[in-house]
């Protein structure tokens, strides 16, 4: 049997590659550029995990998400694969040891978030490394036409000169062809093969519905589609109120938005995963990462403001191939929503600047200082003091980070993380109240490796081993860090803001042309795509439609979508059509 299978069975107990899984690893093996464009729930991670394990060397991963990057490495460490993550919010001692493995060649795969590879001494480090390939996940970061830029990424090409001889391999979900050729010149890719799947989801169908009362609509397409939902909304209150209209009017729905608590969040995820809570009504924070495959119907309550994004949400619905719908509600009002959104993520550049100001007092980092700092910063508090808006003050930041001023970090909900600092015959000279000694065994049951390296804290888990509340832990975890027994990092739900560089004088302050005008037009663009996928007059098939934006040719109506079904009524078999 061949190598690369041999370790997916034995790794990840799967049978078979998925379709260009095994191409692309082929590629960064034999030391080749390549692209993989594959749709979310393609199977991307792989692509790069696998092959790290036949690498002398480490792998490194670029990759946005922080919140995933933990769990990935996580994931990789149940299955005996050794990884590490690297990005600003960790602790100097866990981020030394990180390093340690790295340049002992202790580790197969090194995620690293991209402000990091703005940090000269943490560049140093890396070059000290044997490093066998550079994989950019959520490679579309790093096109300014992508409807996700982050200037952060063009920092890839400090990595690129240290490593010269590794391979890239750039991966995405969803990239139109500009972006992808965009891609390919940021990375300074050679030749880079194109391993792509058709944008096609032949068990979808696309459905737009102009509404008079949404709620109702809403109501009446989950009361046809039994079985898994997500309802996109645009807004945490409607999140709430939504679900509860459903629940008034019996249908099982929770919600879920960026606002709540990480316990809550984690049980309402819980309950939709085990089919306890069919349909979740959810902003878009909801979704990333998120891998259920039999979800019958994906609503989105309001329109969303590009066609990727719509495509990324819309395609989380029969992930197992099974028949599936994608809903749109639409009002007439709708469209100028859409064109406020733009005002919305541009505010006037002097208010931009009057935010830095704000920010920066705020955080009492003064003219000149501040460089490679992090900082708490307490999002909803600046916006109460101030009394601001907080969309705009959002929109501010981003354009802000796009800049490159600062690097506002918003998801920033990270785990509690523990490791054990003694041998484990020490851990018998110590002589503990009874609570702490409990919390201490609980931690040893509920995190594997935790004598080696930090290991995320499932406190659900801790809670249920030990019998004990969430306060009592919590005390305990702190008593015996102050024993130097335990390192312990808290939980932490707090934005944060990094500054690559000192605080600059405002007077000084610009926003690029790339960043605030550009953008602001391809904005625009996206949303008229949106908007003629939605509003346009015309009988085109949506999957069609969907297709050609994504720079394929698709000869044939799809015949699913409401469109086509329009057209060719006699194809509608008469039970659904409800007679
Ligand atoms: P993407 O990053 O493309 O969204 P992931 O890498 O997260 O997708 O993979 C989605 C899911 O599919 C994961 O649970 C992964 O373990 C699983 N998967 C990937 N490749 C295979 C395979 N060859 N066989 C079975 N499952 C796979």
């Amino acid at each position: 049997m061949d190598r690369l299978l041999e370790i997916l069975h034995r790794n990840w107990g799967y049978e078979n590659f998925r379709p260009c899984q095994r191409e692309i690893m082929e590629d960064l093996l034999a030391g080749r550029d390549s692209f993989g464009l594959l749709p979310t729930g393609g199977g991307k991670s792989l692509t790069f995990q696998v092959p790290a394990l036949v690498f002398e060397g480490i792998t490194l991963v670029v990759t946005p998400l922080i919140s995933l990057m933990k769990d990935q490495v996580d994931n990789l460490r149940q299955r005996k694969i050794k990884a590490v993550y690297f990005q600003s919010g960790m602790s100097p001692a866990e981020h030394q040891l990180a390093v340690d493995r790295c340049r002992l060649g202790k580790v197969k795969i090194a995620y690293i978030s991209p402000e990091r590879l703005g940090n000269k001494s943490f560049l140093i480090e890396c070059g000290a490394w044997n490093v066998s390939a550079i994989v950019v996940d959520e490679a579309h970061c790093i096109s300014q036409w992508g409807y996700d830029f982050r200037p952060s990424y063009l920092r890839i090409g400090n990595l690129r000169k240290l490593f010269p001889d590794a391979p890239v391999l750039a991966l995405t979900a969803s990239a139109t062809p500009e972006v992808v050729n965009d891609i390919i010149a940021k990375l300074e890719m050679q030749n880079p093969k194109l391993h792509s799947l058709s944008f096609e989801r032949g068990n979808i169908s696309y459905i737009v519905r102009q509404s008079g009362d949404k709620n109702l609509d809403l109501l009446k397409a989950l009361r046809g589609v039994k079985g898994t939902a997500v309802v996109y909304v645009r807004s945490r209150k409607k999140s709430v109120e939504v679900a509860k209209f459903l629940n008034a009017n019996g249908i099982v729905a929770g919600y879920f938005h960026a606002g709540l608590p990480a316990e809550e969040k984690a049980r309402v995820q819980d309950f939709w995963k085990s089919g306890r809570t069919p349909v979740i009504v959810a902003t878009t924070a909801f979704g990333m990462g998120i891998d259920k495959a039999d979800v019958r119907i994906v609503a989105h309550f309001d329109i969303p403001s590009s066609v990727e994004e719509y495509y990324q949400e819309s395609g989380r619905a029969g992930r197992d191939g099974l028949p599936a719908y994608a809903l749109v509600l639409t009002a007439p009002r709708d469209k100028a929503a859409l064109a406020r959104r733009v005002s919305t993520a541009f505010p006037a550049k002097d208010y931009v600047f009057r935010i830095y100001e704000l920010v920066c007092s705020y955080l009492n980092v003064a003219v000149g200082t501040g460089q490679d700092k992090v900082f708490e910063f307490d999002f909803r508090k600046f916006v109460e003091i101030f009394h601001l808006s907080e969309a705009s003050v959002k929109s501010a930041l981003a354009l802000l980070t796009r800049a490159g001023w600062f690097e506002f970090d918003d998801a920033s909900s990270a785990r509690a993380r523990v490791m054990v600092t003694v041998d484990k015959h020490e851990l018998y000279l110590f002589s503990l109240d009874k609570t702490s000694d409990d919390v201490l065994h609980g931690v040893l049951r509920a995190c594997e490796g935790v004598f080696a390296d930090y290991v995320a804290l499932d406190e659900h888990k801790l809670q249920k081993i030990t019998g004990l509340n969430a306060e009592q832990i919590y005390e305990s975890l702190l008593k015996l860090r102050k024993l130097r027994i335990i390192d312990f990092i808290p939980r932490r739900n707090t934005p944060s803001i990094y500054f690559p560089q000192d605080r600059e004088e405002t007077k000084r302050l610009y926003l690029p042309r790339e960043v605030y005008e550009e953008q602001k037009k391809r904005m625009i663009k996206r949303i008229d795509a949106m908007k003629s996928f939605a509003f346009a007059f015309s009988d085109e098939c949506r999957n069609r439609k969907i297709l050609e934006y994504f720079g394929e040719k698709s000869g044939k109506d799809c015949g699913r979508c409401d469109l086509c079904r329009a057209r060719n009524p006699k194809k509608i078999s008469p039970k659904t059509r409800g007679h």
